[in-house]
């Protein structure tokens, strides 16, 4: 059992990026290494014993979460990425968010059809860019085998957004 409150290690920063935002900065729990080694084994633990072939997470701090938790469930890692920052053909995918709309591209041989792929991020907030990356997924013909998040803030119902794909959560607000 852990005696690690990884709560004490996310830092709130009032207004930021915008007047209003109570950001939920990550960056103490990433300088402490038995935080941030806590939150992988927690990543891990969960999802021991279910086959997951790749992980995916889109840049740039979802990387942080999947690269560690990839080495450990012994499967390779897949970045999403913004137009035009990876080298070789792509499938580019356009999605509505709240405010405005995104895109992002994964390599066409990222992942493959029949995969069971772990989705990976940071935080979930509206779920907004988690759904959009899950739906990608599916359509190259592969399976997502779950969300999984550091932080969750429940009151904007991301998970719910996120719903039929299952997600997790270390720290909830
Ligand atoms: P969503 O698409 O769920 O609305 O937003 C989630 C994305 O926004 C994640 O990729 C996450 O990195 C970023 N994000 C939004 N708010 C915060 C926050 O308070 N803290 C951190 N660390 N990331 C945030």
């Amino acid at each position: 059992m852990s005696e690690i409150d990884l709560k004490a290690y996310i830092r709130d920063i009032p207004d930021f990026p915008k007047p209003g935002i109570l950001f939920r900065d990550i960056t103490p729990l990433l300088a402490n290494p038995h935080a941030f080694n806590e939150a992988i084994e927690q990543m891990a633990a969960h999802y021991e014993g279910k086959q997951i072939d790749a992980i995916v997470a889109a840049e740039a701090r979802g990387f942080i979460f999947a690269a560690p938790l990839a080495l450990k469930l012994n499967c390779g890692f897949v970045p999403v990425r913004k137009p035009g920052k990876l080298p070789f053909d792509t499938h580019s995918f356009h999605y509505e968010l709240e405010y405005g709309s995104d895109t992002l591209e994964i390599h066409i041989d990222g992942v493959r059809p029949g995969q069971n792929v772990l989705m990976v991020d940071d935080l979930l907030a509206t779920g907004g860019t988690m759904k959009a990356c899950c739906n990608l997924v599916e359509k190259i013909g592969a399976t997502v085998a779950g969300c999984c998040f550091l932080i969750e803030l429940k009151a904007l119902e991301g998970a719910e957004r996120i719903a039929p794909f299952e997600s997790f959560s270390l720290i909830e607000y």
